[in-house]
């Protein structure tokens, strides 16, 4: 919208200036210091990330965690990615803040590892713009190779509209991550307009559940039609079918029953600093 506004600004000359409002000049303004800020934050390395765990329903062990990034800024506090991730997606910054993700992902899961931990998977989300680059294949495969963490521990998070667009390149691209040996797993399913058929093609490990859906199990909404129904489906394709958003006794049982094999959400843990997570929830083998 503020771009729209300048646009017609410019083009309807100087004495159309008034057109700017302050409150669109200031939001044009808010998003300009946002992207210095977060180019900022990545040289003063100010981004963290936060782990949430994805529990197996039949041993109730943690199998996996989902990597959420933070920024830790100076002059903003603790600010969570729906407000930064958006503008890194337009810049472009979303590359080389991506990039950070996935090396620090896999260092902290190495580590973990190394520690005598039970071995989990890591969970990353993946941006349609970072699929997009030429390179990715390669950088995913360095970034393994440079951290030595073994690529089964690896799981690709990619939004369902992404995994969706039609062509060869996606299922390709997919195809050639699959090929490192690391995992794939369909975030937010449920809200797109998934083609089963074509879903049926793409070389896929995991269906999440959107949390929207686990909201609204109760007994007369209709969440829970749809989530009976995509348990089924990866039960048919043979895909694992993970729940996230999971907050109540309810849905937990729920999930349970139908035999969803693993969720994720708060009924269990909030995503928590490395250090947190550690207290909390890992004990050396052994
Ligand atoms: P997502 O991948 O669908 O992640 C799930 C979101 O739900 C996370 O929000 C998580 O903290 C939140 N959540 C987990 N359990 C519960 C629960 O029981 N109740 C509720 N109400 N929420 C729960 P978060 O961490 O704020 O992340 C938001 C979104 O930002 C993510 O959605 C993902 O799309 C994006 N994101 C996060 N980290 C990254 C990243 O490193 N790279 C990229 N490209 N996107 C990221
Ligand atoms: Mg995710
Ligand atoms: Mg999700
Ligand atoms: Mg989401």
């Amino acid at each position: 919208q503020a771009d729209t506004a300048m646009y017609y600004a410019k083009e309807q000359g100087r004495n159309n200036y008034q057109f700017f409002t302050p409150e669109l000049n200031s939001r044009a303004h808010e998003r300009l210091s946002l992207e210095n800020s977060l180019r900022r934050a990545l040289e003063r390395e100010e981004f963290v990330l936060y782990y949430q765990p994805q529990v197996d329903f039949e041993s109730g062990c943690i199998v996996g965690v989902e990597a959420l990034i933070r920024w830790n800024s100076v002059e903003r506090g603790i600010v969570s990615p729906d407000a930064f991730i958006s503008i890194a997606e337009e810049t472009g910054l979303i590359v080389p803040i991506g990039e950070w993700v996935l090396r620090r992902a896999c260092t902290q899961n190495l580590a973990w590892q190394e520690q005598g931990y039970p071995p989990w998977r890591i969970a990353v989300n993946i941006s349609a713009r970072q699929l997009q680059e030429p390179h990715f294949i390669e950088l995913v495969a360095r970034i393994l190779q440079e951290t030595e963490m073994d690529p089964q521990w690896l799981e690709i998070e990619i939004t369902e509209s992404i995994a969706m667009e039609k062509g060869e390149s996606s299922v390709e691209m997919l195809r050639s991550i699959k090929e490192l040996g690391v995992r794939i797993s369909i975030d937010d399913f449920g809200t797109g307009f998934s083609s089963l058929n074509y879903l049926r093609q793409l070389p896929v490990d995991t269906l999440k559940i959107d949390q929207s859906f686990v909201r609204d199990i109760c007994p007369d909404a209709n969440g829970e039609a749809v989530i009976t129904a995509i348990i089924l489906l990866a039960q048919n394709l043979r895909l694992k079918v993970i729940a996230e958003g999971v907050e109540t006794e309810t849905q937990w049982s729920f999930l349970k029953d139908k035999r969803c094999d693993e969720m994720q959400g708060y009924f269990f843990s909030k995503p928590l600093p490395a250090e947190d997570l550690e207290k909390r929830f890992l004990h050396p083998q052994g």
